[in-house]
């Protein structure tokens, strides 16, 4: 949990619309930088502060506004790394009448605990998300009964009401693939499946190099 930039978000991908990351068609965050580092991670290009385009919290706002979507996910990369920014972002999210559903690698206990700490910025974060996934990722606990974790030990923790009834009935929602291809043709996939899967949806597609 770094206490960086309040003003500016280290972002590595900005999705306007997908309906893989949460519930609903999102806006989804992933941010760049993650201190934890999960063994097995699949998105280890995440992990460096170095890289990703820096958005200030109004721009960044106002484009997951102007998306449209019924709300925001943050993942990475560790959002509770960039916790300060963050949260203003969120703020602004769910005072135009959207939700807010945030990632972290950190368990509810430690984003608690440094909360009553003192950390405002966790806190903060906290207390603009509506749906928090918390723990690291575990490569020999991969859940396959779950949507949208990747392992068993992650917890799903209702922080308003807004998803509370959906995580009673969790196991009718069914993990999904995306394929997003943007304008100049770069196809990217977003969702959760395991490589034999992502294997053969992705077989015959020709690899090019990103210019
Ligand atoms: S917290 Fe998330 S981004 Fe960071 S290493 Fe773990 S799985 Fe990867």
């Amino acid at each position: 949990m770094s206490d960086v930039d309040s003003h500016i978000v280290a972002v590595a991908r900005f999705l306007p619309r997908t309906v893989v990351e949460g519930p609903g068609e999102r806006t989804a965050i992933w941010v760049q930088g993650c201190s934890i580092r999960c063994p097995g991670c699949f998105n280890p290009q995440m992990w460096s502060v170095r890289g990703g385009a820096l958005f200030s919290v109004e721009k960044l706002m106002s484009q997951v506004v102007a998306a449209g979507t019924e709300g925001l996910t943050l993942l990475g990369g560790e959002p509770f790394d960039q916790a300060a920014a963050l949260a203003v972002v969120a703020a602004g999210v769910r005072a135009a009448g959207r939700s807010v559903m945030t990632f972290t690698g950190f368990t509810l206990d430690e984003l608690s605990a440094a909360g009553e700490a003192g950390r405002e910025d966790v806190a903060a974060l906290l207390a603009s998300t509506d749906l928090l996934v918390a723990g690291p990722f575990l490569a020999d606990q991969i859940d396959t009964r779950r949507p949208w974790v990747g392992s068993r030990n992650q917890e799903f923790v209702a922080l308003t009401d807004r998803y509370a009834a959906l995580l009673d009935n969790l196991d009718q929602v069914h993990d999904r693939v995306e394929v997003n291809v943007d304008a100049s043709g770069r196809l990217s996939v977003s969702g959760w499946a395991d490589l034999d899967t992502l294997d053969a949806l992705l077989t015959g597609v020709e690899a090019r190099p990103v210019r």
